[in-house]
């Protein structure tokens, strides 16, 4: 049995993406267990506490509660300096199947996304396809905050959530009824938006929210996306896969056998799970049913979005004509 930890990656250098949402929580919950990777995270976070909700080029602006984001490039920078630092072994390359890796490990940590592997090791999974058409793509233009931006086309509503990562770029999420190119949203937003060369997240599809009925098998475990995806719109699949990941450890370290701690595991953390699928739903279905509510006044119309599935207790806000 190995007396290390080896991670099988492969596609290290492909994971460029975009940015990704990282509520405070998150930070707090770094800082608590790799003080570390908090103080390198940190510095890279473009913050924001206020929300823009743009509709035909009217906007409206609130205060929201603190958020950030970080390009993904650089979390993943960050994650394998602090990998190295710990003396975990890189392999990068396609991972052996997961029976093989079950006899050969005392632990087998199976942390390979929503198009995980572990049916081919007899977990039972579930796909359901929720919310509208959306395209991952990215915006060189500056943003100040989360905008989401929504303008009316022969096809209904075309709405964005666009939100800066960095100084000078920002992740710009699109969802409507037909596939539109990058030069058709530029002209239809009014920002710069372009595909990802590295990632196909270009294509346009629906989300696809995957459950698991048991989240581990003998000495394999899920965290992550291949045990749970959360929709998109309510930002919380990595904060999430974090999450797992410690209560992950913290159960090894209390529990007395291996079953007891992948069970403790389970029992902690997918309760917190369904609860943040359930809103991930219900914020999936206002964005499916925009068109019903898209001429009410803008601030009804505002005030609706940024509560959906209780993101929000009250807003208030001004509005600055088109
Ligand atoms: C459109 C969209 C927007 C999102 N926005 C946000 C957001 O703002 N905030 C947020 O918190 N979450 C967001 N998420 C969710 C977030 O991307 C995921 O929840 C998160 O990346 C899950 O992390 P993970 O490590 O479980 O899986 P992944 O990030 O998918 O990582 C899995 C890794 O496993 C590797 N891998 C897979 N199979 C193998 C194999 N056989 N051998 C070797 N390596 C393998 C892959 O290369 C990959 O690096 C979004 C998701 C989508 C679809």
């Amino acid at each position: 049995m190995a007396d290390h930890a080896v991670v099988w990656e492969r596609n290290r250098k492909g994971t460029a993406g975009f940015g990704v949402i990282l509520p405070p929580e998150v930070l707090d919950l770094l800082r608590r267990t790799v003080p570390r990777l908090a103080d390198a995270v940190s510095p890279h976070l473009a913050r924001w506490e206020k929300t823009c909700v743009s509709r035909n080029r009217e906007r409206w602006m609130t205060a929201t509660p603190p958020m950030a984001a970080i390009a993904r490039s650089t979390l993943n920078r960050l994650l394998w300096r602090e990998c190295d630092a710990q003396g975990v072994v890189l392999r990068e390359r396609e991972a052996p199947k997961l029976p093989a890796l079950a006899s050969s490990y005392d632990l087998v940590v199976c942390a390979d996304g929503a198009g995980s592997q572990a049916h081919q090791a007899g977990f039972v999974t579930t796909v359901e396809e929720i919310g509208p058409p959306y395209a991952w793509l990215g915006t060189a233009q500056s943003l100040d905050t989360l905008t989401f931006l929504a303008e009316s086309t022969v096809d209904g509503c075309y709405m964005a959530h666009a939100y800066p990562f960095s100084d000078s770029a920002g992740t710009f999420l699109v969802e409507g009824r037909r596939a539109r190119t990058p030069t058709d949203l530029t002209a239809l937003f009014g920002l710069p938006v372009r595909p990802d060369p590295a990632r196909d997240n270009s294509v346009w599809r629906r989300f696809r929210e995957r459950t698991v009925r048991s989240w581990s098998r003998g000495n394999i475990v899920l965290v992550g996306d291949s045990a749970h995806t959360v929709h998109y719109s309510i930002g919380s699949g990595t904060h999430l896969a974090f999450e797992d990941a410690v209560v992950l450890v913290e159960s090894l370290a209390a529990a007395g056998s291996l079953h007891r701690a992948l069970s403790l595991y389970e029992e902690t953390r997918r309760p917190v799970v369904e609860q943040f699928q359930g809103l991930g739903r219900i914020s999936a279905e206002w964005f499916s049913r925009v068109d019903d509510v898209f001429d009410l006044p803008l601030s009804r119309f505002a005030a609706g979005l940024l509560t959906r599935g209780g993101r929000f207790g009250r807003v208030g806000g001004t509005s600055t004509p088109p």
